[in-house]
């Protein structure tokens, strides 16, 4: 029997941004594999095996879920979001890399909502002129490469959408992006920190950078900061598509 290997992405949180592809898939898995709290949001039933794992058990989690398949097993390896955005579509073919016994598995990637357009969407249009997305965790990549980005996203007036803002682990970060954007001549802009976006706490806040503490993120949290045109009317925030 040949298995295989789906990356799928969860969406933000609602069940209602489950893609009905994704859905086929997780009804159609012996496996579902991924950090605990994701695999919790699938729905159990009989036969399907659930493997929850710890957040940092990226890599092992993908070989594991390569080998699942590789043994004939239906294996879906679940993100929140989307699986490419910062999550286990990278670290399976990352494992790929290192594994050539496993390069035959029929491996299919299925997109998901990420929290950016999730975010986006409940704010107005905050990403509808030119952007980039900059993970703040430096688990994988060296702090001075963070900086570097945000100051260059900055000079190049992108909105920036910010993920992984702020951990327990890693209460600085997020402080000291917010003084690189500051001392990059942001302090004006629009800065929209959205909470738990589509669950039942989300909570979405625009303040100015200047008034922005680092204290108003945490790892639910997904920070858009506006490009120098970003405006709100009411309740709305957008970026004109005419912006230089
Ligand atoms: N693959 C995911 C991102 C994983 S990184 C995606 O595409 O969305 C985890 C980060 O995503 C969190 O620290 C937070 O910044 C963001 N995030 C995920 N779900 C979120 C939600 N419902 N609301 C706000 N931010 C969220």
């Amino acid at each position: 029997m040949s298995g295989s290997l789906t990356i799928a992405g969860l969406g933000p949180g609602d069940a209602a941004l489950v893609t009905p592809e994704v859905s086929a898939a997780l009804n159609e898995a012996t496996d579902v594999l991924g950090y605990a709290p994701y695999v919790a949001r699938v729905p159990p039933r009989e036969g399907l095996r659930l493997h929850p794992s710890d957040n940092r058990m990226e890599l092992a989690r993908a070989g594991e879920a390569l080998r699942l398949a590789a043994d004939g097993r239906s294996v879906v390896l679940v993100s929140s979001g989307d699986p490419g955005v910062f999550a286990m579509a990278a670290a399976v073919f990352e494992a790929l890399e290192t594994a050539p016994q496993w390069r035959d598995v029929a491996i299919r990637v299925l997109p998901g909502v990420t929290a950016m357009l999730a975010a986006a969407a409940r704010a107005g249009a905050p990403l509808g002129h030119d952007f980039c997305a900059i993970n703040l965790s430096d688990n994988l990549k060296p702090w001075p490469t963070i900086e570097k980005r945000l100051r260059l996203a900055a000079e190049a007036d992108f909105a920036i959408a910010l993920y992984n803002p702020r951990s327990a682990s890693r209460p600085e970060g997020f402080g000291r992006a917010l003084d690189i954007l500051r001392d990059a001549g942001c302090g004006e802009r629009l800065v929209i920190f959205a909470h738990a976006v589509t669950t039942p706490k989300e909570r979405i806040e625009t303040v100015r950078l200047d008034d922005a503490r680092p204290e108003m993120a945490d790892m639910a949290t997904l920070v858009i900061v506006g490009n120098s045109a970003t405006r709100q009317i009411g309740r709305w925030v957008y970026a004109p598509r005419r912006a230089s």
